[in-house]
């Protein structure tokens, strides 16, 4: 869509914070409005995440006001739960997603997830803005559907007013601890330095349009460059699942270009580079159809920004979190095959130079290289001395088992949102290798700083 010259598109955004802050429910928020109301106003559920075109934007924005100007043709928000969404989402080091919202409960503040979450955003140096949810809890809260939170709050009793200063005023103060400036979006006077609160209700809406209008109007105004569209494709995979009838397949996320079906694509695989051709284009069916099961629509060609799910053949062994390439007609296939693999061989090869130190394993490239830069941090300074992507197998306790000789500490394997076989954690347990798993990277550390402060006893 060309409007003012400038061909944007879709800024892409994921949703972080503590558990049970209301992740989930901010997305349904965003996606169920006008389903409700029986019209879908054009809202499609991608493969893990929900497009909302300008138009949807525009209609639940009306109340707000603002003469609504939207430059880009929607909003793409990444579903993926928790934090693995924003680790997946990284890509070289950055971000996939141009902006991320934090969530933030008001009745609890910041809590150690909120501060992890702060942490990998300074970290992938991404944007973001600070939805502080369920306002509907505050005693008294008089509830105004889907209403622009300004126009909510102004019509709430003063006792109601009054605690949620006070709650406000506290979790500013918890934010400036960690370093950051925050304040109301609609008093923020430094936007850019200081960071933007959204007052949100997922359960009655309040603020939602305020949070669908600030994230799509902030990132058109700050972002013009890197949402300028083009026609290089720039994609990368999400995932990697097998699916009844189409084999193994591949979610990715296209940020800029077009894909059609039939195209040739190069993927990095666990090995060696994977070419192959893209036999189906698929999205699922449009949100009044979800619950049509393991039906997904195909598509000639798909342009970005989009999540979307790929079938070809030769996808078993690909790795998630590298970019995907498609191969032109003048293009060498083998150049497009050595950068395919080069993300990942960078990754692959920052294991520490003594030789020693844990195993670690992770799902994704991203999720891995994240886990890499906070073991690296001076605060933490765990050495790695191996690295691999996928579940825990035998081969990787066998690996890690090696390194009991040379210190029992580093006979550990580090294994970040990733399952461990039944018979790797066996063999684990005769051999006196440690297996810790988690879902929250600081978690690992926890566990294995204990382990090692009951060696030294
Ligand atoms: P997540 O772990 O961050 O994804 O949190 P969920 O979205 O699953 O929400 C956790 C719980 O909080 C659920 O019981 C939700 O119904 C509830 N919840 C989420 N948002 C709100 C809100 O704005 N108001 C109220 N009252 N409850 C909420
Ligand atoms: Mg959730």
């Amino acid at each position: 869509s060309v409007q003012n010259g400038q061909d944007l598109r879709s800024p892409i955004c994921c949703i972080m914070g503590h558990v049970d802050a209301g992740k989930t429910k901010i997305l349904d928020c965003i996606r169920g409005t006008n389903v409700q109301e029986g019209e879908a106003g054009g809202i499609t559920q991608q493969i893990g995440a929900t497009y909302l075109p300008a138009e949807n934007i525009r209609e639940r924005t009306k109340g707000l006001k603002a003469d609504a100007k939207l430059n880009v043709p929607g909003l793409l928000v990444i579903d993926t739960p928790g934090h693995e969404s924003f680790t997946k989402l990284r890509s070289r080091g950055s971000g996939l997603c141009d902006i991320a919202v934090l969530v933030v409960d008001i009745m609890h503040g910041l809590e150690p997830q909120t501060i992890e979450s702060l942490n990998l955003l300074k970290m992938g140096n991404t944007d973001f803005v600070i939805a502080l949810n369920k306002v509907d809890r505050l005693y008294g809260w008089k509830t105004f559907r889907n209403a622009p939170i300004g126009k909510a709050i102004r019509q709430q009793s003063k006792d109601v007013m009054s605690e949620f200063n006070r709650r406000l005023t506290e979790i500013i103060t918890q934010f400036k601890e960690q370093g950051l400036n925050t304040e109301l979006y609609y008093k923020n006077k430094e936007m850019g330095e200081t960071y933007n609160i959204v007052p949100t209700s997922a359960i009655s809406g309040e603020g939602i349009p305020d949070l669908l209008l600030l994230l799509v109007q902030w990132t058109q105004k700050t972002m013009i460059t890197r949402l300028t569209y083009s026609e290089k494709v720039q994609c990368t995979v999400l995932d990697i699942k097998a699916i009844e009838g189409h084999g193994t397949t591949i979610d990715v996320v296209l940020v800029n270009g077009v894909l059609h079906e039939g195209d040739q694509i190069v993927v990095c695989g666990m090995q060696e580079p994977i070419v192959t051709s893209i036999r189906a284009l698929l999205t699922p069916h449009p949100m009044r159809e979800l619950r049509v099961k393991g039906t997904y629509l195909p598509h000639k060609e798909i342009k970005a920004a989009q999540c979307i799910k790929i079938a070809a053949q030769e996808l078993e062994h690909a790795i998630a979190g590298a970019s995907l390439y498609v191969v032109g007609p003048n293009d060498d296939i083998e150049a497009i095959k050595k950068s395919t693999v080069e993300y990942k061989n960078s990754v692959m090869s920052r294991i520490h130079k003594s030789g020693k130190g844990v195993y670690v394993q992770a799902s994704t490239l991203g999720s891995l290289e994240a886990l890499l830069d906070f073991l690296e941090t001076p605060a933490v300074n765990i050495p790695v001395s191996s690295i691999s992507i996928g579940p825990v197998h035998i081969k990787d306790v066998k690996k890690a088992s090696a390194m009991l000789d040379k210190k029992k500490e580093y006979g550990t394997i580090l294994a970040f949102d990733v399952k461990v076989t039944p018979e790797a954690r066996k063999l684990a347990d005769e051999n006196g290798v440690k297996i810790f798993t988690a879902d929250i990277i600081y978690h690992l550390f926890d566990q294995f700083k204990a382990y090692i402060d009951n060696l030294k006893e």
